[in-house]
C-alpha cells in the first residue's frame, strides 16, 4: 500500500491526513485519487468503508479557489444521513486550508437557514437531490460555477427514484466540469446514467466482495428468528451490533423482544421524525446503547468504524443490498462479523450471495452459550440545552467536567454540539457524578437545563 506523500499532494495536507491517522492509501484511493487529479472524468466502483469519501474529498479540496466564494463543488447523496456523514469527512480533511466553507443542503430542517448561509456563499456544496432542487427551484442556489461534481452511492440514488430530479439538477451545471461518480455497485440502470453525464470516463474498481479475512459471514437456518438472534447476541456479545430488517414495523418488533430480554437497543425506521433518527443514529455512535435495529434505508450514510457485528435478521430481497448491509462492519481493516439467518425458503438468495462471497453455514445447536449476563454499554448521553448560539465547544464541556468536577478525560466520550444542543457521552461509572455536578455548577458562568438521556 502507497502512503499519501507518494504522490503529489500539498504536504499541510499530507500533514493533516496523518493526524487523522491516515498514512497509507486506501485501494480506492490509490487507483483513483491520481486519475482525479488530472482531471479526468471517473466512474469509482468501491464499496461502503473503502475510504471513498476522502477519495473525491481529496480532489475537491485541491480544486478550491477560496477567495471565491461562488459554489465550485457540488455533491449530490441519496440521504440526509450520508449527506450529513460526507460533509462531516470533508470538514475534517479541510482542516488545512483556511477559511474554506462546506454547507450541507438537506431535507429535515427549515430552508430559511440555508438560504442565509447560500447568501454569505460556499465553496462546497453536500446535499440531497430533494432539497437541491428546492433551492434551484427559489434561485437561492446557483450551480453555474460548479467545476466538480460528484455523485455518491448513485445506485442508491437511482433505487430511490432520483433520477429525474439529479438530471435536473445536473443541467444546471455548466457543460465544462469534472464529473466523478461513485457506487457501490454497478447495474445497467448505474451504467445508463454514467454514460449520460460522463465524458470519456476512466473506470475505476476495487472487490466488492468482502475478504473472509475482514468480514466472517456466518448463516444459520432458523424457524425461530427471535431465539436465534438472542442466543447469537448472547454468544458474540458484540459491544456494537446492527440488525437488519426487510420492513418498519419487524425494526419495531425486534426491538421489543430484544428490549425485553435486556438487551439495550433502539430501533430506526423512516417512520420516525429527522430529530428521533438523528438522536439514535448519535447515541448508537457515541456508544450510548448496543443494538442498533434498522431498516436498509434508515441506516445508509451511517458512519461508524466500530460496528462488530451485523445481523440479517431478514435476508435482503436483492443481493447487493447484502453487500451494502455487510460493508458496516470490518471497516478501516478492522474485523467484523456478519451473521444471516434464512429459513428454507431463502436458499436461492443464499445460492447468489454465495457467488460472490465466501460464507459459512452453521447450526446453531452448535454454539455455546457461557455467559447469559448481558453486556451494558459502556456510555450514556448527557443532553445540554445549549449549543453553538450560545458558543458552547468541546472544549468548554470537556473542561467543565475534568476541571470544575475532577473526572478524568478518559470518561468523556463523543461530544456533538447543534446550534440549540449539546449531546456528551458519559462513561456509566460517573454518569450521576457528572450530571449532578453539571446540573448544580456553571458551563462557562451559564446554568444550563441539562437531563440523562435513555
Ligand atoms: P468511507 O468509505 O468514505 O465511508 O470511509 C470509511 C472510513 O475510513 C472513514 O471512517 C474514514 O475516516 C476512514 N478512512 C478513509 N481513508 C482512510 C485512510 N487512508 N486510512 C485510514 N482510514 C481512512
Amino acid at each position: 500500500m502507497k502512503k499519501f506523500n507518494s504522490i503529489n499532494l500539498p504536504q499541510k495536507l499530507v500533514e493533516n491526513l496523518s493526524l487523522l491517522g491516515y498514512e497509507t492509501m486506501t485501494e480506492i484511493q490509490e487507483k483513483a485519487i491520481p486519475e482525479i487529479l488530472n482531471s479526468h472524468d471517473v466512474i469509482a466502483q468501491a464499496k461502503t468503508g473503502s475510504g471513498k469519501t476522502a477519495t473525491f474529498g481529496i480532489g475537491i479540496l485541491l480544486q478550491i479557489d477560496v477567495k471565491n466564494f461562488d459554489p465550485q463543488a457540488l455533491i449530490i447523496c441519496p440521504t440526509r444521513e450520508l449527506a450529513s456523514q460526507v460533509t462531516k469527512e470533508l470538514q475534517r480533511i479541510a482542516r488545512f486550508i483556511h477559511n474554506i466553507k462546506i454547507l450541507n443542503l438537506t431535507g429535515g430542517v427549515g430552508k430559511k437557514g440555508q438560504i442565509h448561509s447560500l447568501r454569505y456563499g460556499a465553496h462546497i456544496i453536500v446535499g440531497t437531490p430533494g432539497r437541491l432542487a428546492d433551492h434551484l427551484r427559489i434561485k437561492s442556489l446557483n450551480l453555474q460555477t460548479v467545476k466538480i461534481l460528484v455523485l455518491d452511492e448513485a445506485d442508491r440514488m437511482l433505487d430511490m427514484g432520483f433520477i429525474e430530479v439529479i438530471e435536473e439538477i445536473i443541467a444546471r451545471t455548466p457543460n465544462e466540469k469534472q464529473t466523478l461518480l461513485f457506487s457501490a455497485t454497478f447495474d445497467e440502470k448505474t451504467k445508463k446514467l454514467a454514460k449520460g453525464i460522463l465524458k470519456n470516463p476512466i473506470e475505476v474498481k476495487v472487490d466488492s466482495s468482502h475478504s473472509p479475512k475482514i468480514i466472517k459471514q456466518q448463516f444459520f437456518q432458523t424457524s425461530q428468528k427471535n431465539d436465534t438472534t438472542k442466543k447469537l447476541l448472547h454468544h458474540y456479545r458484540p459491544s456494537s451490533c446492527l440488525i437488519f430488517c426487510n420492513t418498519k414495523i419487524q425494526t419495531e418488533k425486534v426491538a421489543d423482544v430484544l428490549y425485553d430480554e435486556g438487551f439495550s437497543v433502539m430501533a430506526i425506521h423512516g417512520d420516525l421524525e429527522q430529530k428521533e433518527r438523528d438522536e439514535v443514529l448519535l447515541q448508537f455512535a457515541n456508544g450510548s446503547f448496543s443494538i442498533l435495529v434498522a431498516t436498509d434505508v434508515a441506516a445508509r450514510g451511517l458512519d461508524i468504524d466500530d460496528i462488530n457485528v451485523i445481523i440479517n435478521y431478514d435476508l435482503p430481497r436483492e443481493k447487493d443490498v447484502y453487500t451494502h448491509r455487510i460493508g458496516r462492519t470490518g471497516r478501516a481493516g478492522k474485523e467484523g462479523i456478519s451473521l444471516s439467518l434464512f429459513n428454507r425458503n431463502d436458499s436461492f438468495k443464499i445460492d447468489e450471495i454465495r457467488k460472490k462471497n465466501e460464507i459459512e453455514i452453521i447450526e446453531i445447536d452448535s454454539l455455546e452459550v457461557k455467559n447469559l449476563e448481558i453486556l451494558k454499554p459502556v456510555n450514556q448521553t448527557l443532553c445540554i440545552d445549549g449549543g453553538k448560539k450560545d458558543k458552547l465547544s468541546a472544549g468548554d464541556i470537556l473542561g467543565a467536567i475534568t476541571k470544575k468536577l475532577g473526572i478524568e478525560g478518559k470518561y468523556v466520550g463523543k461530544i456533538d454540539i447543534f446550534r440549540f444542543k449539546t449531546y456528551v457521552a458519559i462513561n456509566q461509572k460517573v454518569i450521576d457524578e457528572v450530571y449532578e455536578g453539571l446540573k448544580n455548577n456553571p458551563i462557562k458562568a451559564r446554568n444550563y437545563r441539562i437531563w440523562k438521556m435513555d
